[in-house]
């Protein structure tokens, strides 16, 4: 190994360990000058840690722009030389792994639509045996925790040490804000699954567009991520491939200066004592609300014993539905979303049924 291999190998350890880390690069390579100049203006900023691009690009639909293939990666190979910060890109297949580190790339990525299939998974983890190379693992595009966990598995299987995990967001039908639903309960219960594991959030194919990626970043930041992964093309506008979520470096650059990087703990007494006596205040009204709901249940219960004595249905729609109006509206002047109340009343409805259904039928 040559001495400069033996630096940089040091410097994408000192950068993996690194936190926050930050990881930008277009989505595609297009041509030298590009990915030259997106790193050259990137590094600049003096905010990221690691360059990306996308070289071999897993496309929806045929006919769009699938990647400039093994001829973008010299670039990115130069794009590393001028800055020397340490390179990461995409690979779907044991080749691209090949070629990938063939032509030095750090750090490797495996893809949304690349975790969702094990055959897929399985080769890539194939052509990692006996390699020395940290990867990142995005989530799978549908909201399937096991499928992430099994991609973990096979490449740490292969031998991989250095495992970190990117939060992209979820394909969900009908929604709308987001082109991937971010489902952030997911991404916590990986992490839980995965203590000590990286895990860095793609506020970019998470928003799909520009305008909401510092909301969604600062999201992942107060919710203590290790880092953020984010596009950026010198003319975003005119990017082949997901031009709507990229913003130039120097856009990047003041995004992240805006960014409040919070801290998980600090070591000081009067923060503890503080957090120690609002986290009992938490608790006592947890219990609280606790013994309400089954307060709530027995009068539910009560309900079910009339409703069975006159053979009257345990739902009544109409009932329901002022219920949840009623709910609502309150919920609004006490500052409550209509998406908390809803999804709160669900359930308290689904177990007051369960309560209902068990009378019904003793
Ligand atoms: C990408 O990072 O450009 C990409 C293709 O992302 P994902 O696999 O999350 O869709
Ligand atoms: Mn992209």
């Amino acid at each position: 190994m040559q001495a400069t291999e033996v630096s940089m190998k040091e410097v994408t350890q000192a950068v993996w360990n690194k936190r926050p880390l930050v990881i930008s690069g277009p989505c595609s390579a297009e041509t030298e000058e590009q990915v030259v100049e997106t790193a050259v203006r990137l590094h600049k900023t003096g905010k990221v840690d690691m360059l990306r691009a996308g070289i071999w690009k897993p496309r929806t639909r045929p006919g769009s722009f699938e990647g400039v293939g093994t001829k973008g990666l010299p670039w990115m190979q130069k794009a590393k030389q001028l800055t020397g910060l340490p390179i990461t890109v995409e690979v779907a297949t044991g080749k691209q792994v090949e070629d990938a580190l063939h032509f030095g790339v750090d750090v490797l990525w495996i893809g949304a639509r690349t975790t969702v299939n094990p055959f897929s998974v399985q080769e890539v983890a194939d052509a990692l045996r006996g390699v020395d190379v940290p990867v990142l693992i995005k989530n799978p595009i549908n909201p399937d925790l096991e499928l992430w966990i099994g991609a973990v598995e096979r490449v740490a299987k292969a031998g991989i040490k250095q495992i970190g995990l990117i939060h992209r967001g979820f394909s969900s039908y009908g929604n709308s804000e987001y082109r991937n639903a971010p489902m952030w309960h997911l991404a916590i219960e990986m992490k839980r699954r995965n203590p000590g594991m990286m895990l860095i959030n793609d506020p970019s194919h998470i928003c799909g567009r520009r305008d909401i990626l510092q909301e969604v970043a600062q999201e992942a930041i107060d919710l203590d991520y290790d880092g953020l992964i984010i596009e950026s093309h010198i003319t975003p506008d005119q990017a082949w491939s997901d031009a709507k979520q990229q913003i130039t470096p120097e856009a990047l650059g003041d995004m992240l200066s805006a960014i409040s990087w919070r801290k998980e703990d600090v070591a000081s007494e009067e923060y503890h004592a503080a957090m120690e006596k609002m986290r009992q205040q938490i608790n006592h009204l947890d219990d609280e609300l606790l013994q309400i709901l089954s307060q709530r249940m027995k009068v539910s219960e009560k309900i079910g014993r009339y409703k069975k004595d006159n053979n009257i249905t345990i739902l009544q729609t109409n009932r329901w539905n002022a219920v949840l109006e009623r709910a609502y509206i309150k919920g609004e002047k006490l500052g409550l979303s209509k998406e908390f109340i809803t999804k709160y009343f669900d359930a308290i409805h689904m177990e007051s049924i369960a309560h209902q259904n068990k009378i019904m039928n003793d």
